[in-house]
């Protein structure tokens, strides 16, 4: 008897006919002979909706009271999402985190899985009850709810179906798949039918929230394929796996991230040591750095920027006003009117002339390149905001995906 781990998001289980249509599926699945744990999320707006009900009460709560609070959204969705299979007449369980064994570190509001005690789990799929569990939650080991991030129910599906073995992970969700660009900015944007993990995690970090990063990492990792489909339609979606089979499709998808600020350090002195004492102190305060560029020393001086998250800018800004004098800066220009626009693809390790072809989109339009970073999938450009849409649809264009 095969094993199907689905994951349903906020949007799936968002009211009473969305849970039916859920109930649906799955139940679908369970007549077809199947054993199906499913993972859920809170309907809707509800963790949205609870962060916003905290906030009035306490500007500044302890991490373990929101963790409290955060985890009750998706312990309505198993219940109700129970409660609608029951009425359609199948055996049904539904189980918190912790129920379903989920032991995570105590990294509270961000924590990370240690390890799943499946025993419980494991009983309830031998009685071939359909279990329900709670996704983005767990237990530390001072027995204290924790949970793992924001989106981290994907997390959750790809976990159990890891420790579960489970034959297929199923992450279902309002768009039918993975797009080589956004199709609300690119009319032509096509479906894929499988992309690499790798890939799947360059287009996630860029900005294409279709998974949350950590769930295709674990997924990389225990090599657990990933199916991501429509709730809502009954359509083929996009398989992640480890290796796709080389097609003629050189770059898989174009995309654009606004949620970036550029910070530029002037007038440093030429010598060694000072990219050290900036990144350190950055990283100190935990600010996520993600291109860097140094310019060549003249007479004795250099600059060096780098991006970060919009949400970083201030405090990226204050750490290095603080440390001035220590680094011997001239002056800190910080921007966030800026976008970073990249293209990702496997094909581009063993296919020369991508970042031509890209470069000449851009020059084409005019738009002037701030910043440039590659890695062996992906060349990531920097531009200015006002641009970075039209970017998309030129550069797609020129690929001619
Ligand atoms: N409900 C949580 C959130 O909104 C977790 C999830 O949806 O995966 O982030
Ligand atoms: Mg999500």
């Amino acid at each position: 008897m095969d094993l199907y781990v689905q994951k349903f998001g906020g949007s799936s289980v968002a009211n009473t006919e969305r849970i039916f249509n859920v109930a649906r599926i799955v139940t679908d699945t369970y007549k077809e002979g199947h054993n199906v744990v499913v993972v859920v999320s809170a309907q809707g707006d509800t963790t949205d909706d609870l962060l916003e009900k905290a906030a009035e009460i306490n500007e500044n709560p302890s991490k373990r009271e929101m963790d409290v609070l955060l985890s009750t959204g998706e312990q309505i969705s198993i219940s109700l999402l129970a409660m609608a299979i029951e009425k359609l007449g199948f055996p049904v369980v539904s189980l918190t985190g912790w129920q379903a064994g989920f032991l995570s570190d105590s990294n509270h509001g961000n924590a990370k899985i240690r390890r799943i005690n499946t025993e419980r789990l494991e009983t309830e799929l031998d009685k071939r009850n359909i279990v329900i569990v709670a996704g983005f939650q767990g237990l530390n080991r001072y027995d204290n709810i924790t949970t793992l991030g924001r989106g981290g129910s994907d997390t959750s599906a790809v976990a159990l179906a890891a420790s579960l073995h489970a034959q297929r992970c199923q992450i279902f969700t309002d768009v039918d798949g993975v797009y080589t660009a956004d199709p609300r900015i690119v009319k032509n944007a096509k479906k894929l039918d499988a992309i690499t993990y790798d890939e799947m995690l360059e287009l996630a970090s860029l900005g294409a929230q279709i998974l949350h990063n950590r769930s295709v990492e674990m997924a990389k990792k225990y090599n657990v394929e990933l199916e991501v489909l429509s709730s809502l339609e009954k359509t083929k979606g996009t398989i992640v796996k480890e290796v796709v089979k080389v097609e003629k499709m050189l770059i898989k998808g174009v995309t654009k991230d606004d949620d970036i600020a550029r910070i530029s350090v002037i007038g440093l002195p030429d010598r060694p040591g000072i990219a050290f004492k900036i990144f350190s102190a950055l990283a100190a305060k935990k600010v996520n750095v993600d291109i860097i560029l140094q310019s060549i020393g003249r007479d004795g001086t250099k600059d060096i920027s780098f991006t970060v998250a919009k949400n970083h800018k201030e405090l990226a800004v204050q750490t290095l006003e603080e440390k001035m004098d220590i680094l011997g800066a001239a002056k800190i220009l910080s921007n966030d009117d800026v976008s970073k626009v990249s293209v990702v693809g496997a094909g581009m390790e063993t296919h020369p002339g991508v970042a031509s072809t890209m470069f000449e989109a851009l020059f084409n339009l005019d738009i002037n390149i701030k910043m440039i970073a590659t890695s062996e999938i992906k060349i990531s450009v920097l531009i200015d905001k006002k641009d970075a849409e039209k970017a998309v649809i030129a550069i797609h264009d020129a690929f001619d995906i």
